[in-house]
């Protein structure tokens, strides 16, 4: 605890020398007069001030903050004030990797888990949900997976149906869920089934729903299989990497101040433009992950991790209130146990096309131009084609970001400009 308010009051000292730096810079600008809302609006857009990534605190906090339930901030740049752990066994739940800690949310969150897992059994004949992750004891980054999941309204659901018996927590760490796909663009129909869709439209069905992110194969199956009830579907995003989860994102309980929900989501069906557009991304990231990286590549430069300068001030409140606070070691790093725990995968690896498959794919993509109608797919063993006629260009950084090395997340940036980063991998 001593280190970690050293840590922190060296943090606030970094933070008030580089505001008393950026001083005598804006002074010295040559451009004329730099009125003082320019000079704020500099000082507001300096570099934050860094200390250990704000995921190393968050990530080792093992108690939640005894404060006032609040949920700070935005879905990937925030913190949880007053979480609540959503109970291991539920008479129609269990949450699995307990080893991670990540159960805990806003009581908004663990009241529409609890309402779902009810209606789902009750209604729709889903036998009960396996919980994954929500958030950490007092949110904020994580030290692995997840860029959102950061204020108590995110969690992951397993695709897996819960089984019939209460699992052990040593069973609970080495399960694996089930992956809903035969190939990158396809779901297996022998593993999806109508109550998946059921599923999944329940839990898009309440008005708290902000999103919900699939795999753009299981958004391609739901737009097959949803009928002529289809207001629900346009919750329903895709989003890289959720083929053995589903993700749920709440929208921030009403009145709370310094919440930021996300633009709310169209009345499209998402059926259309966007799931194409999605598919052609899909299809190049399949083409990208195949191609060995040339000899002397550099890996893309990754974004500096968010320091707790970068969130929320209460956040800083939130992590210092009550005990159980961060146990770091002095050099800041975090238990490798605790990390290795954290980095474990929950499913299978993405599947990937054979090479036959591949190489037909990349014939489809060599003839085809930005903007204009791909060669029909029949060549494919998978039906990577979702078939409509006029398929847009994907947005310049939507395309470029869909190669698998990429740090930042493609698509949604053209596709839904509202969205605040959800996880590019599927923990
Ligand atoms: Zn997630």
């Amino acid at each position: 605890m001593r280190r970690l308010a050293l840590g922190l009051a060296l943090l606030l000292i970094c933070g008030a020398v580089s505001a008393e730096q950026v001083k005598p810079a804006v002074k010295g600008v040559t451009t004329p007069a730099a009125t003082p809302s320019d000079a704020a609006k500099k000082a507001a857009q300096k570099p934050a001030p860094k200390g250990p990534p704000a995921k190393m605190l968050f990530g080792a906090v093992t108690a939640p903050a005894p404060l006032e339930a609040r949920a700070i901030g935005s879905y990937a740049k925030g913190c949880l004030a007053g979480g609540i752990s959503l109970p291991i066994n539920g008479p129609d739940w269990q949450v699995m990797r307990l080893s991670r800690n990540r159960n805990w949310g806003h009581p908004r969150l663990l009241d529409y888990l609890e309402r779902l897992a009810s209606d789902a059994r009750a209604l729709d004949g889903w036998p009960g949900l396996l919980i994954g992750d929500m958030a950490q004891p007092r949110g904020g980054p994580m030290i692995t997976g997840h860029s959102s999941h950061q204020i108590g309204l995110d969690a992951d659901v397993w695709l897996t149906p819960m089984p019939d018996r209460v699992l052990t927590r040593q069973e609970r760490e080495d399960i694996s869920a089930t992956s809903m796909l035969k190939d990158p663009f396809t779901v297996d129909p022998k593993i999806w089934t109508p109550l998946h869709t059921k599923l999944i439209k329940r839990a898009a069905s309440y008005p708290q729903v902000a999103r919900i992110f699939v795999h753009p194969a299981i958004k391609k199956a739901l737009c097959e299989q949803a009928g002529k009830d289809r207001a629900w579907l346009s919750k329903v995003r895709p989003w890289w990497g959720h083929y053995y989860h589903f993700h749920i994102r709440l929208t921030c309980p009403p009145g709370t101040e310094g919440c930021e929900n996300q633009k709310p989501a169209g009345g499209d069906d998402g059926c259309g433009a966007e799931l194409a557009a999605w598919f052609k991304m899909l299809r190049k990231a399949e083409i990208d992950a195949a191609r060995p990286a040339p000899p002397g590549a550099k890996p893309a430069p990754k974004k500096p991790p968010l320091s707790l300068g970068d969130l929320p001030r209460e956040c800083m409140t939130v992590l210092n209130s009550g005990g159980g606070g961060p146990v770091i070691a002095p050099d800041g790093t975090v238990p490798a146990a605790l990390k290795a725990a954290a980095g474990k995968d929950a499913g299978p690896p993405e599947p990937h096309l054979d090479p036959k498959a591949l190489a037909a794919l990349k014939a489809e993509m060599s003839k085809s131009k930005p903007g204009s109608k791909p060669a029909p797919a029949a060549a494919l063993t998978s039906a990577a084609d979702p078939g409509p006629a006029s398929v847009p260009a994907p947005a310049p950084q939507a395309a470029q970001a869909a190669s698998p090395a990429s740090p930042s997340p493609p698509g949604p940036a053209a596709t839904d400009p509202s969205m605040s980063l959800p996880d590019r991998k599927p923990r």
